[in-house]
């Protein structure tokens, strides 16, 4: 596949990356002007450093285009096998496995930058985890759920299903969180989450069959715990 396309350049939606910058980090400052349209850079008046348009993203020092990587790690996030992907597109199986390291990588900053800042207002949070079937391993996959807004909170992969897979989940959760609000969460009754939470009235119900929980039954066939914890 040829880079025949080039993706278009806009200054206003840009800002400076020199951390030693006075203008560093402000966007519509009319501060960044475009310095090279070939090789798409674009450059800061206040400093005239110039920066790549894929400074600060998964593309940054990658050659490949746009498209090709985006196609690639969607696939690899829909489960598509790393083989068939090195077969059918001609990579080499190391490029593939650094875009996927590479999307993980900023998919979390960009998580922790815009979703873990405290400004959520939780309250109904849903809590579950599933083992994956993983190359010569089982590990779990734990999963935090917003429930109002079907957003996904929290996410961690551990090879055992112990206190600190529940901890990392709770955490995460946590810093989602606006402060000293009163949050519910939904689990399968596991009590590692009634330890760590800080729980100060459990279980409302437990049992087989169908819940009348909002997404008791989608996330769990065993019966839900609920308890109501303070997030500070
Ligand atoms: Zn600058």
């Amino acid at each position: 596949m040829q880079n025949n396309t080039q993706e278009p350049m806009e200054p206003s939606n840009q800002f400076c990356p020199n951390s030693m910058c006075s203008a560093r980090g402000q966007i519509g400052a009319d501060n960044i002007i475009i310095h090279d349209r070939k090789r798409q850079r674009y450059r800061c008046k206040h400093c005239r450093k110039t920066f790549s348009q894929r400074r600060g993203t998964m593309f940054e020092g990658l050659r490949k285009p746009t498209e090709l990587i985006v196609i690639v790690v969607t696939l690899l996030s829909y489960g598509c096998p790393l083989q068939a992907i090195v077969h059918a597109f001609g990579l080499d199986e190391r490029t593939v496995a650094s875009w996927r390291d590479r999307a993980g990588t900023h998919c979390q900053q960009v998580h922790q930058a815009v979703v873990e800042t405290g400004q959520l207002d939780l309250v109904h949070v849903q809590v579950d985890e599933i083992r994956v079937k993983g190359c010569k391993m089982i590990p779990w996959m734990g999963l935090a759920m917003m429930v109002s807004t079907r957003l996904w909170l929290a996410g961690t992969v551990s090879l055992t299903r112990d206190s600190t897979l529940a901890d990392c989940l709770m955490q995460q959760v946590r810093r989602c969180s606006q402060a000293m609000r009163a949050l519910l969460v939904c689990t399968d009754g596991w009590a590692a989450y009634v330890r760590r939470v800080g729980v100060y009235e459990i279980p409302v119900r437990h049992g087989r069959g169908r819940e009348p929980g909002p997404l008791g039954q989608e996330l769990t066939r065993r019966g839900n715990s609920k308890a109501t914890v303070a997030c500070s």
